[in-house]
């Protein structure tokens, strides 16, 4: 048996030792479903249970409910990141099961961290990092603006889906809040007096569902209307939106923008209404899945799951800010089948979350991650490999965007600063001359 062999067996007999407490930790955070940066309690539960586990763990880091549990040290070897994440929905609570994400990060740490036990050697580091507000804020996006990907090697987390998917089509989004404002009136007296931001609100939904029929096939718009007026014999002064604007790469996202704008704005002149808009977080960037991580992965997978559990490839789910780490650090985000065929944000999948069927595909998919460390850990010519895949996934983009637009001006790779793009670039020697780097920067 190799030595990597053995370390993976350890691996998942520890996931399996601790698969009880494992699955409390899911449904803890599952009965108490938690909003965007307010995760009090399963920031609590985490970090206490990765502080039993002898993790070395970090509350509050650089968030109030972020966190960073590590074993070992970088100066050994690579530091491989495991990503929990536990916010849930308002009204319909684990509908995205984030319960089992966050178990999967501390399960899959837990069985790495028992295989670097009994290595013989030191091998690197374990990092388990738990990112709050995936559902609209961008907890990652905070997290790498404060550095915290600065030492990570390579960041894993796997998402429960009703089909395994482990190469998902994560769209790039952005959030726009949009008000209206104009001038109540009596609505039965003098409605002529009024200005109806209500009218403007509705205007602007109806253009963006006709805007819908020369949307390419993956592109998404979505509206909702918040506010709408107060008393029905007012004429409403103040309307409110939210619009999100999603589409496979940061480039074309921006065009889409363009064309909701035009329509925001012209849903304003034709009713006499003020607008302003703002967005509402910064931009979630396309899933940029590591082809080596993700290889390694899948054969992983395939020693502790039968092949018959449903998969659909290429699937779009939506969009993550785990897009934004994937532009910063080789990433990887598979989807995993939890046991049933709700779709995510129903309140079937939340009963699917917090069921004991899923338990047994979590715990699954948690081993691979182990695994897939182990992979890494045990072999430095496999990092090299995946630093190489990265740098070209960053070339492939930069480049056609290069070819289209002759600049980086209209493709700013959200949240990822142009230096860090032209080094993986260079590396690759993706330029030919100087001068071609200088156009560039457009
Ligand atoms: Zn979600
Ligand atoms: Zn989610």
């Amino acid at each position: 048996m190799s030595g990597a062999e053995r370390l993976k067996q350890v691996a998942c007999a520890a996931i399996d030792a601790a698969q009880e407490q494992l699955g409390d930790v899911s449904r803890e955070i599952w009965c108490k479903p938690e909003l965007a940066f307010k995760e009090k309690h399963a920031h609590k539960i985490l970090t206490d249970f990765l502080d039993e586990h002898g993790f070395q763990t970090e509350r509050s880091y650089k968030l109030e409910t972020a966190f960073k549990a590590t074993y070992g040290s970088r100066a050994d070897g690579p530091n491989v990141s495991f990503i929990s994440e536990y916010d849930a929905l308002p009204e319909i609570g684990h509908a995205c099961g984030h319960n089992l994400i966050a178990e999967v990060g501390v399960g899959a740490g837990l069985g790495l961290m028992a295989a670097m036990k009994v290595a013989g050697k030191p091998l690197g580091q374990v990092t388990v990092l738990g990112t709050p507000a995936e559902e609209g804020p961008g907890g990652k996006i905070h997290l790498i603006e404060a550095g915290a990907f600065t030492d990570v090697d390579v960041a894993m987390m796997a998402h429960p889906f009703p089909d395994n998917d482990f190469r998902p089509v994560a769209l790039a989004r952005l959030s726009l809040d949009v008000v209206y404002t104009g001038r109540a009136s009596h609505a039965a007296g003098y409605p002529w007096e009024g200005v109806n931001d209500l009218d403007a609100a509705v205007t602007c939904y109806q253009g963006i569902s006709c805007l819908r029929q020369q949307c390419k096939p993956d592109w998404r718009v979505h509206c909702i209307i918040l506010e709408g007026g107060v008393k029905v014999n007012i004429i409403p002064e103040r309307a409110r939106l939210h619009v999100g604007v999603r589409a496979p790469s940061d480039e074309e996202m921006f065009m889409l923008k363009d064309k909701v704008m035009n329509i925001i704005t012209s849903a304003a002149t034709s009713t006499g209404c003020q607008v302003e808009h703002k967005l509402m977080s910064k931009p979630y960037s396309s899933m940029l899945s590591n082809e080596v991580m993700v290889g390694l992965f899948e054969k992983n997978v395939s020693r502790v799951q039968p092949p018959e559990v449903p998969t659909r490839p290429g699937s779009v789910f939506g969009s993550t800010d785990m897009g934004n780490v994937a532009h910063v650090v080789p990433s990887i985000h598979p989807n995993f089948h939890i046991g049933g065929r709700a779709v995510n944000h129903t309140r079937d999948f939340t009963g699917d979350a917090g069921s004991p069927m899923a338990q047994e595909y979590t715990l699954q998919i948690m081993k691979a991650l182990a695994m897939t460390a182990i992979d890494i850990l045990t072999d430095q010519e496999r990092l090299q490999e995946i630093k190489q895949a990265f740098a070209k996934s960053m070339q492939n983009s930069v480049c056609a965007a290069h070819q289209r637009h002759g600049s980086l001006q209209r493709f700013p790779f959200c949240n990822v600063s142009v230096d860090h793009i032209l080094k993986a670039m260079t590396e690759l020697e993706c330029f030919g001359t100087a001068t071609d780097r200088e156009g560039m920067y457009g």
